[in-house]
């Protein structure tokens, strides 16, 4: 995995056009956990593109007319099969967190880059998953090292409004991933 002016090169990229500038054009030093699925519980659509461009039918699913003003978005999404998809360059702010707050500072969105899983909150993440989120991870790690010691989930830091990633995702195992495995395309 590398960056290039903002964007990971082995991402398949689908730019959204909701995000804008960081106050200050702060580096980013937080990484925000996520979990999204589209209708919610069925993986695999094309729904979560839609929604992060701004392009959702809402006749497609009911569930989709209750979601289709907001205007959200994520830097990247990491599928079930472990394909990463990237919607923001890393250094925009894009609008995952919402109301929230990191050791004491409000607004989230500022200095943080957002990663949504395809998932729920009780289902097991695949392992891939697992590796490609480590693999992101390390990359901005490189540019951003604050990251490596402020990785969070969207539930901690909007306790009252927000579940994910949940219990099923297993922060031991994403942080030994990202301590332990070297980069595979470092000689
Ligand atoms: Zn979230």
């Amino acid at each position: 995995m590398r960056l290039n002016e903002g964007w990971l090169e082995d991402a398949r990229r689908v730019p959204s056009p909701h995000c804008d500038c960081r106050p200050d054009d702060e580096s980013p030093s937080l990484l925000v956990v996520h979990n999204i699925s589209l209708p919610p519980g069925e993986f695999g659509g094309p729904w979560i593109d839609a929604l992060f461009t701004g392009t959702l039918d809402p006749h497609a699913h009911p569930f989709f007319a209750e979601i289709v003003h907001l205007r959200v978005s994520a830097h990247c999404l990491i599928r079930r099969d472990g394909e990463v998809v990237q919607y923001v360059p890393f250094n925009k702010r894009a609008w995952h967190a919402g109301v929230s707050c990191y050791q004491q500072r409000e607004r989230c969105n500022d200095f943080s880059i957002g990663i949504e899983l395809e998932g729920t909150d009780t289902l097991a993440y695949t392992e891939a998953q697992y590796q490609q989120l480590a693999n992101v991870t390390r990359a901005l790690i490189e540019y951003y090292p604050a990251i490596a010691d402020n990785m969070t989930g969207h539930s901690d830091i909007a306790p009252e409004r927000k579940t994910d990633p949940g219990p099923a995702f297993d922060w031991a195992k994403f942080r030994a991933l990202v301590a332990a495995q070297p980069d595979k395309e470092r000689p």
